[in-house]
């Protein structure tokens, strides 16, 4: 029988890549992952071997040393790599669309400067529009940037930096002058390096500590103290000031595919946990398996993980082709985050009192599955992007 997350019609080089980084995923990450998770570590040996493979440079073009493959590629690495621990997919995904949007925005200075660190890893970003006091409502954003002679004087707080400590390049998003009464036209992208680590880390921008959290652990999540932060206008994304949340929302598209992609890389574990589970416990004289209820619940779990990852490389091919498409990659996430939770639910409840011990895998994938519900855009978020969509460009007669 196939694998639920076998992918029709890819190339023999994108099945090597896939059957590498599984191979890596079985042997190096699963062995370990609960482990580094309880104690909340950073993976530090983890990323030596995923820069060594290659995957922070997996979708930066061949001719900055990355391997140049697509957004679908991506996105079958990400499944993979979350279905071993979902904190990995959150070390390379804001590199990732970092890297995206200085390849699709930047000027050729900043592609030159940044995509060949990048594709090493040598250079790993963080990424950052919210705030303290906004998250889902990106035109609010505070954090000011002043225009002074040949650099941006920027202040403010920000919140929820993935990969805040560890990296040492944050694309940041404040509001600057022009255009003052748009909302949307007066947001600026910033391209700010830092050295990586807590405390002062550049002059003016201070990454304060690590967020506490449910489960989503190892990978660091940060705050940012922006306070008079001096950056040349020549980093500036594009240098194109007033471009920012366009830019952004461009990036987040593809980071929402990455989100569906993590979210059936978590359902398809916890699936094969529950499958595994289901075949060895015994009660009433028969493996639990056996009984019709258990039975259907993982026909209904393996249901939701096909469906999840079908449409997840639907909404990786539409937005590799070009082209808008937030109504997809909003579909795709919200899909797949939804089933995600409810197919780790399940398998939590299948391995009964078990499952509530930290003794077995399913409880970190259990408190890992929230997040998919809230990162770059919650559910209220994508179906609000999806049905104003629909109720204004749905075809009319259909
Ligand atoms: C672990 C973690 C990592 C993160 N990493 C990053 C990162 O790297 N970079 C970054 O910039 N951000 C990051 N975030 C922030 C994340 O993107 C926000 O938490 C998310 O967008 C929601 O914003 P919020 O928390 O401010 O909630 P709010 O926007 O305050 O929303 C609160 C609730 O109200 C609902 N809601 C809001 N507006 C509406 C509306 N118009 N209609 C209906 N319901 C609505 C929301 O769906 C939600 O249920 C991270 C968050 C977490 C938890």
């Amino acid at each position: 029988m196939r694998r639920l997350t076998d992918t029709d019609g890819l190339t023999e080089f994108q099945r090597d890549i896939l059957r590498t980084v599984r191979d890596f995923v079985d042997a190096e990450v699963l062995p370990v992952a609960s482990e580094l998770d309880h104690a909340d570590a950073y993976p530090d040996g983890i990323v030596t071997r995923l820069k060594e493979l290659g995957v922070f440079g997996l979708t930066i073009d061949e001719q900055y040393g990355g391997l140049g493959e697509s957004l679908l590629t991506y996105a079958l690495v990400v499944e993979e790599l979350a279905r071993g621990w979902m904190s990995l997919s959150g070390i390379i995904n804001t590199h990732f669309i970092v890297a995206y949007l200085i390849a699709a925005h930047g000027t050729q200075e900043q592609q030159d400067f940044f995509l060949p660190k990048m594709a090493t890893g040598e250079v790993r970003s963080a990424l950052s529009m919210s705030e303290p006091d906004l998250g889902s409502d990106v035109a609010a954003i505070r954090t000011a940037a002043r225009r002074d002679g040949d650099d941006y004087v920027i202040s403010g707080q920000k919140m929820w930096l993935t990969n805040g400590a560890t990296s040492s390049l944050v694309a940041l998003l404040a509001r600057t002058e022009e255009d003052a009464g748009q909302p949307h036209r007066n947001l600026t992208a910033f391209l700010i390096e830092k050295a990586p680590g807590f405390g002062e880390t550049r002059s003016g921008l201070t990454v304060p500590g690590k967020i506490h959290k449910l489960g989503y652990k190892g990978v660091d999540t940060t705050e940012l103290i922006l306070d008079d932060c001096r950056v040349p206008a020549n980093r500036v994304l594009g240098e194109a000031p007033g471009k920012g949340f366009y830019q952004f929302m461009d990036g987040i598209e593809v980071g929402r595919v990455n989100v569906a992609a993590r979210g059936c890389g978590v359902a398809l574990r916890a699936f094969e946990l529950a499958v595994t589970y289901a075949r060895s416990r015994r009660t009433f004289g028969k493996i639990i398996g056996e009984h019709q209820a258990i039975s259907f619940k993982l026909a209904e779990m393996a249901t939701k993980v096909t469906a999840a990852h079908q449409m997840m490389v639907m909404a990786a091919r539409r937005k590799a082709a070009g082209g808008q498409s937030d109504v997809e990659a909003g579909m795709a996430k919200y899909l797949a985050a939804e089933y995600c939770k409810e197919v780790v639910e399940d398998s939590l409840r299948i391995h009964g009192g078990y499952g509530y011990s930290t003794e077995h895998e399913i409880e970190r994938l259990y408190r890992d599955a929230p997040m998919l519900l809230i990162g770059e855009g919650t559910a209220e978020i994508q179906k609000m992007i999806i049905g104003r969509r629909l109720v204004r460009d749905y075809p009319a007669g259909a």
